[in-house]
Order: structure tokens, then sequence, then C-alpha cells
């Protein structure tokens, strides 16, 4: 069955534009703002009119767990933003991840992924792919050798997720799709923490790229979606039909606000990338700060990376107050701007405590591996303004303080 899409936007037009105007399609009324169609299905001129769409013979909605011309609109802006050949929307971004592991393989298969994951990722790589036969692997991301000797003649699929969650380590993309390459084995990166405006892991050689629309694209807390982006023949060879017959199809209602999200992605990803870099400088300097983790700044472990992969640091900042749980529980607290929240992306400023959230699942020696200590914060900087955010991180770390003081 052929797909519907919407003409493609007239080449050499640059991000911006490409992301207010990029995969619109009008109804016969001319609307200026993208229309959501909240339809189930699709009306047919006649049996053969309904026959030729089957049949793929005629372009065409037929029901919309397969596609819907929102949702249409929001892959074709999502693949001209990526520079994909093609995109499929999907409900969540663990949607989008289980369809780009899962659909293209089988039992006896082998999978290496990086350790360093967000929780549902690492449960789906550890827990369910074996379940059903899928052999994986997980590797240290930095360690060149380990992806290697972790390769299996049945290794067809390479994951990793760069900045890694919530430590922000930064792993090579290239480096990592020549390993896989030369395997005749594909990657898959999880580039959900960058966002599209600041890493294009298939400019860098990964053949496929998943994000949850969740967090920046979104970027404002009101839906959950995902997209799957790729070249044309893995998304038709492997993820058509995997995606059409299980079903797990965005809302055109989320669709649609995630196109209208994309408009301003760009000012979004910039304003608190900025907002980040001021923050981690701020927190660096502290003294209650044992250490802070941002990949904008020099001091950053792999900063080397970051200058050629990334366009920026992004948006999210790690840290380690002194005093383990009790002292990041005490600080967080104390915060009033910043808000307790496990999303990111967020035009708020989100502040979460993995060990005991994101990350609890996990036992202690295995967080560690992870560098995820007992008092390390992740922060997503949102848009307030940077001297409000940083008094407020102030103002706690003074209540912090106090507390220490009298303890002693
Ligand atoms: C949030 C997140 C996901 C899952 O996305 P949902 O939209 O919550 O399903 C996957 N990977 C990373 C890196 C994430 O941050």
């Amino acid at each position: 069955m052929q797909d519907f899409k919407p003409p493609r936007d007239p080449e050499g037009w640059r991000t911006a534009t490409r992301l207010v105007h990029g995969g619109t399609t009008r109804s016969p009324f001319g609307e200026t703002a993208e229309a959501i169609f909240l339809t189930q299905g699709y009306v047919y001129p006649t049996m053969e009119a309904a026959e030729a769409r089957f049949k793929g013979e005629e372009p065409g909605f037929v029901y919309s767990r397969y596609n819907n011309p929102t949702n249409a609109m929001f892959e074709e802006r999502m693949a001209l933003l990526e520079g994909a050949e093609a995109a499929r929307a999907t409900a969540s971004g663990m949607a989008a991840v289980t369809a780009a592991l899962l659909a293209p393989l089988k039992a006896g298969d082998h999978v290496v992924a990086s350790r360093a994951l967000f929780g549902s990722c690492l449960y789906i790589v550890e827990e369910l792919l074996p379940r059903y036969g899928i052999a994986s692997t997980l590797v240290d991301g930095k360690d060149f050798k380990a992806w290697k000797d972790a390769l299996r003649p049945q290794t067809q699929t390479l994951f990793l997720e760069s900045p890694t969650n919530p430590s922000l380590e930064v792993y090579d993309i290239a480096a990592v799709a020549a390993i896989a390459h030369a395997h005749g084995a594909r990657l898959v990166v999880d580039n959900a923490f960058a966002s599209p405006m600041l890493q294009k892991p298939l400019q860098l050689g990964a053949d496929c790229v998943v994000y949850s629309a969740t967090k920046h694209i979104d970027g404002q807390g009101r839906c959950l979606g995902g997209v799957v982006l790729s070249s044309k023949d893995f998304i038709e060879t492997h993820l058509q039909t995997y995606l059409r017959q299980t079903g797990p199809a965005l809302s055109p209602f989320n669709a649609w606000i995630l196109l209208k999200s994309l408009e301003t992605l760009p000012l979004r990803v910039q304003q608190q990338m900025a907002n980040a870099a001021k923050v981690a400088d701020f927190l660096a300097d502290h003294p209650l700060i044992a250490r802070c983790f941002y990949p904008g700044r020099a001091d950053h472990p792999q900063a080397e990376i970051v200058k050629r992969q990334m366009l920026g640091g992004g948006t999210m900042v790690a840290f380690e107050v002194t005093g383990g749980k009790p002292a990041a529980f005490a600080f967080a607290n104390a915060l009033s701007i910043i808000k307790i929240s496990n999303n990111l992306g967020d035009a708020k400023s989100l502040i979460t405590h993995p060990a005991t959230t994101t990350h609890q699942r996990l036992t202690p020696e295995a967080r560690a591996t992870m560098g995820i200590g007992e008092g390390l914060l992740r922060l997503s900087v949102g848009l307030e303004d940077a001297e409000d955010l940083i008094a407020d991180l102030q103002a706690a770390l003074a209540v912090l303080g106090q507390k220490q003081l009298a303890a002693e």
C-alpha cells in the first residue's frame, strides 16, 4: 500500500523556514495554521477508488492507524529537519525506540548497546529483547574496544544515547557508526537529549535516529510523542508493516501540538542552551557542588567530541552536591522556580534525583558504573530568565549550607 506524502519543500530552504512551512498541506479551506484531522478513517468516492487505494495504485489515506494527514505533516517536517529520507511518528518516545530496535530483528540476532541508557530503553535491551531470543550486550559507550569485542556474527544493531541520561557523557557517534558498518550492522541513536537542533546523527553515519518528541520537540510539557527517522528503505522494509499492524499510532491531536511546536524549536533550544551554559558556570564554581557536568564546558570529559559532533552543549546540566542523598533532597526541596519533575527539554526548569527516581530500579553498583551517585541531580534548564534561575539555585544552596553547618 502506497502512502500519501505531502509535497517536498523547495530545496535550499534553511532549517527555520522548514520548521515553519515544511510539510504543510492545506484543506480546500486554505487554513493558515495546520489542520487537525481527528478522524479514524477516510471516505472513498467509489468502490473502485477504495480498491485502488488498498492496492497502492492510488495515493491516499486508508486508516489513521496507518497514517493521517496531520501526522503526515509532522513526519514530513521532522524528516526535513533531520535530513532523513523518511520518518514515522509514534505515540511516545518508547514506542519509537521499541520499533526501531525490535522491528528489524528476529530470534537469534544480537544487539550491542551502551550501558548508560534511559531506564525504559535499558529495559528493552536488557530484559525484553532477550525474552524473545534476541541476545544483548551492554558496553561502556566511551570504550571503542568494548564495542568491537562485543560484536558477534549475529550482531545486527548497535544502539546508543548521547549525551547520556543522566550523567551527560558524550559518545563518538561517527566512530561507533564505523564500527557497526565494518561489521555489516546498523547504528540506532536515541537523540532526545541533544535535540534535532544540536546533533545530526544521520550526518555522522548513524542509520536510524529516534526521538522522544515529548521532550524538546513538544518542549511545553503537554503531550507524549515519538518519531523514527531513517532511509526510505529501512522504514519501508522494517518499520512500515510493524507500525501498521502493532498500532503505536500517534494521536492526530498530539501530532498537531508537535507540528506547531516545531515552529519555535530553534528559538527555544537556543535560549534554553544559553541559560544552561550560565547555570552550569554558576554551579561549577560553587563550593557545595562537588562536580558539575555540562557538555558545553571546556572541563567536560569529552569536550573534544562535543566540539566535533554537537552544535552546542545542550539544555541539560548534571551536578553532584556534597553530602549525598540528604543534601540532594534538602537542596531540591528548597528550590522554588525550578520544579521537581522527571520530564526534560521543557520551558519550565525541572530537577530530578536519578538515584531515587528514573534509575531507582538499578542496584547501587550498576548506578555507580553509570556515574549516578547519591548526590547527583539532573537539571533540565528552561526558558525562565537565567538570573532568576541562578538566584533560585543560590538560595537553595544557602539553605543547604546552613543545614550542613548546623549538623557539624
Ligand atoms: C524520555 C526519553 C525516552 C522515552 O520517551 P517517552 O516519550 O517518555 O516514551 C527515551 N529516550 C530518552 C533518552 C528519553 O529522554
